[in-house]
């Protein structure tokens, strides 16, 4: 196998906590009981979205925003890992491997680490490719820091295999 092209993207996303106790906390494709909800269009998993950002990002094929609009009802509510599975399988469609994505949380609040094993495995069953999840606290600082929402940062690598060595 000789690998024919390699490229990187980068994904961002943060999003609020509410106050609404219905409302239910999803990270990773994994639900913490008894944390705080992030407000939403979706279930609001950052970690998803940007990992789906950083690989529309690195195939050149926008970002999550246009491809899954939050004006759209058909995605009200909807599991993230959804989107992101769907992310994946067009990336696939162009012809390229997921390599493998790192995110990094930023947050106060919840703890991540025991919950961390669970969001890497599931990320990692529907994009195909390894996922790490690494989790920092914001040290106080900002928006963050005081506590008002999540903010995750992704970089994806993804490649393309020289059909002709397959051959
Ligand atoms: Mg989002």
């Amino acid at each position: 196998m000789s690998i024919d092209a390699v490229r990187v993207g980068q994904g961002f996303d943060i999003h609020r906590f509410t106050d609404d106790p219905e409302r239910r906390l999803v990270l990773g494709g994994v639900v913490f009981e008894g944390a705080r909800g992030l407000v939403g269009h979706s279930d609001a998993d950052v970690i998803a979205h940007a990992c789906a950002d950083a690989l529309l990002g690195a195939a050149g094929m926008g970002d999550i925003g246009e491809h899954f609009p939050d004006t759209d009802p058909q995605w009200k509510g909807v599991d993230s890992l959804v989107i992101l599975d769907r992310v994946a399988s067009m990336v696939r469609a162009s012809g390229w491997t997921v390599g493998n994505i790192d995110c990094s949380v930023v947050c106060e609040e919840p703890k991540l680490a025991p919950h961390r094993d669970a969001m890497q495995r599931r990320l990692s069953d529907v994009t195909g490719a390894p996922v790490s999840v690494k989790g920092r606290r914001a040290e106080g600082l900002g928006a963050l820091g005081r506590r008002e929402g999540i903010a995750c940062w992704a970089s994806a690598v993804i490649y393309r295999v020289d059909s002709r060595s397959e051959i």
